[in-house]
């Protein structure tokens, strides 16, 4: 900013100098030929003059031989030489007798110029004399029919010097003008100039509430506000549009996942928005200090370096997580825009899909070969037999059903995480949940109590009575059937400011400190051999938790072995 003020005072500098230089030049041309046109008026002047004085001196010289002239011109003041045709001195009216020492005079320029043409003309600085003289010349001839070249000579001296002086004054006259200039410009015009621009300033900075008078006294001022006004409303609107393009732009960038970077030609982030800070420093500029793990900044450098846009997936072994690292080269720009997205959720979830078919496949796989083994075993068994194996292929045709009708239950919670919510009322929950546990409680001479606590009196539940039936089917489910005495199930629901928590006490077997956490997971049984043989999946309880998350809640358990077991839950309103 400063330099370029200074640069630019520089170049106004320059142009008033060249101003100055033309000027000064403009004005030596006028007093160059206004000088020259006065010596020429004043030569032929002097030309006219001396020209007078020759035909006074030819009609005096007329009648006499040149020796006769010392006589005639002795007393005259005219000056003048008669010179022959080869150049000596016949008379000089200044140097009477004198004249035979006198230089030959044939080569002086007007003797030269009358001796062609009949006339002459010079002035010059005489060596002689020590002065400038005019002279004339033009040819004569006496009645005695002597040639002669006759010369008028008058001193130029003072001439020159009158030229001189009016060139003087001419050039003071153009300094002391050259000056005023000067000063006007600088005194008025540059400070009237500074003044108006300070006004303007003081009038711009306080906008239209200053001082309006202005706008009347500076006509040419009003019209450059109005101009003014209009470039600033267009310019107003195009900072809003732009700013809110900006905030739009910003806003889409961190409420998306990905991480969105522009990097410039010097590796620095120009923009970034602040997702997936497990792997970027957002304080630092440059991309390779920014990013935390080397194996993303191979990517990057690997990207730039290229000329097509780079796709990558990489592994970050330390924190066990995959990202899609994509870097393209902009068009338009020397910026490169970066992507990362965490893309650990669906390799897991392709993971999840690939454990879970082949889980899939060995649940079936039990109950399918003991159906076969007891098929065939069926053919050749003794009568007595066969009841106890078709009692074995009913039970694993049934465990095949659970497993079937528990994988249906898991895809379809998971497909649809639309909530169906309705008011339900305490007693049809608790009824529809009977009706569904009949068999088996009937099968365990279980127990099961209720204890509805709802807010305000109320007797119903606002919730999707389907998914919370399925979860409390599970619970109590379980608690009967990993119960080695008479099960005893108690039921607590409970409505709180935002939520609904329900619990379910079990007296049964228990589940081992170090196997609590796995219970929620698919295909997990804590004793394989036991739970496969009363019937379980291992699916219950991750069905379970996944209706709960959709239903913004959690679940806890809390056991301890051979005494039984709480699973402790919340689902928001
Ligand atoms: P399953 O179909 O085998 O019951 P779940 O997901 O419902 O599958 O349960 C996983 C495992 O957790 C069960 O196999 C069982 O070992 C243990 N479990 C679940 N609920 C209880 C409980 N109330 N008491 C003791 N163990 C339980």
């Amino acid at each position: 900013m400063y330099k370029d003020s200074k640069r630019s005072g520089i170049q106004i500098r320059r142009k008033e100098i060249i101003t100055l230089v033309l000027i000064l030049i403009i004005e030596g041309i006028f007093v160059f030929i206004n000088s020259s046109v006065l010596s020429d008026l004043y030569a032929q002047r002097v030309k006219e003059t001396l020209k007078q004085d020759t035909i006074f001196v030819k009609l005096l010289a007329k009648d006499y031989p040149h020796e006769k002239y010392k006589d005639i011109f002795e007393n005259s003041d005219l000056r003048f030489t008669l010179i022959n045709r080869e150049g000596k001195v016949e008379f000089d009216s200044k140097n009477i007798s004198r004249e035979e020492y006198m230089d030959n005079h044939l080569q002086r320029k007007e003797v030269q110029e009358a001796l062609k043409s009949g006339e002459g003309f010079d002035i010059r600085h005489s060596k002689t004399m020590g002065e400038t003289f005019a002279y004339y010349t033009t040819t004569f001839k006496n009645n005695y029919g002597e040639e002669f070249v006759i010369r008028t000579s008058s001193d130029y001296e003072g001439v020159q010097s009158e030229i001189h002086k009016f060139l003087a004054i001419q050039i003071g006259f153009f300094i002391i003008l050259n000056f005023a200039i000067h000063l006007f410009y600088k005194i008025y015009i540059k400070r009237d100039f500074y003044k108006k621009i300070g006004k303007m300033k003081d009038f711009l900075e306080k906008g239209e509430n200053g001082n309006t008078n202005f706008l009347k006294e500076e006509k040419w001022f009003f019209e450059f506000w109005l101009v003014l006004k209009e470039w600033q409303k267009k310019n107003l609107e195009n900072i809003s549009r732009l700013d809110k393009e900006r905030k739009t732009l910003s806003l889409i960038m961190e409420s998306i996942d990905i991480f969105i970077g522009l990097i410039d030609k010097d590796g620095r982030f120009v923009v970034k928005n602040g997702v997936l800070d497990e792997i970027i420093d957002y304080r630092r500029d440059r991309y390779i200090e920014a990013l935390k793990y080397i194996e993303i900044i191979d990517v990057i450098k690997k990207g730039i370096a290229g000329n097509t846009e780079l796709s990558e997936e990489v592994y970050i072994q330390s924190i066990k997580r995959y990202f899609a690292v994509t870097v393209k080269k902009l068009e338009f720009s020397s910026e490169v825009l970066l992507t990362i997205k965490d893309i650990t959720p669906s390799k897991q979830a392709s993971e999840v899909q690939r454990t879970f078919i082949s889980n899939v496949s060995h649940e079936l796989k039990t109950p399918l070969t003991n159906i076969k083994g007891y098929l065939i075993a069926l053919e050749d068994a003794p009568d007595t037999m066969k009841k106890r194996f078709l009692t074995v292929i009913k039970e694993n045709v049934i465990k095949l059903e659970n497993i079937v009708s528990d994988f249906l239950n898991i895809s379809k919670i998971e497909s649809s995480a639309i909530l169906n919510r309705e008011e339900v009322e305490a007693s049809a929950l608790i009824n529809s949940l009977n009706a569904a546990l009949e068999m088996i409680v009937k099968n365990k001479n279980a127990d099961i109590s209720y204890d509805v606590e709802l807010k305000n009196g109320k007797t119903t539940l606002k919730i999707d009575k389907e998914r919370v039936i399925t979860v409390l089917k599970n619970l109590i489910e379980n608690g009967i059937l990993y119960n080695e005495n008479s099960p005893i199930i108690e039921v607590d629901i409970k409505e709180l400011e935002d939520r609904y928590t329900f619990t379910v006490t079990d007296n049964g077997i228990g589940i081992p400190i170090d196997e609590q956490y796995k219970i929620f997971d698919r295909f997990y049984r804590v004793d394989k051999a036991r739970t496969s043989n009363l019937g379980g999946t291992g699916l219950g309880l991750a069905i379970v938790k996944s209706i709960v998350e959709q239903c913004g809640g959690k679940i806890t358990v809390k056991s301890v072995e051979k005494s039984g077991t709480v699973f402790e839950l919340y689902i928001m309103k």
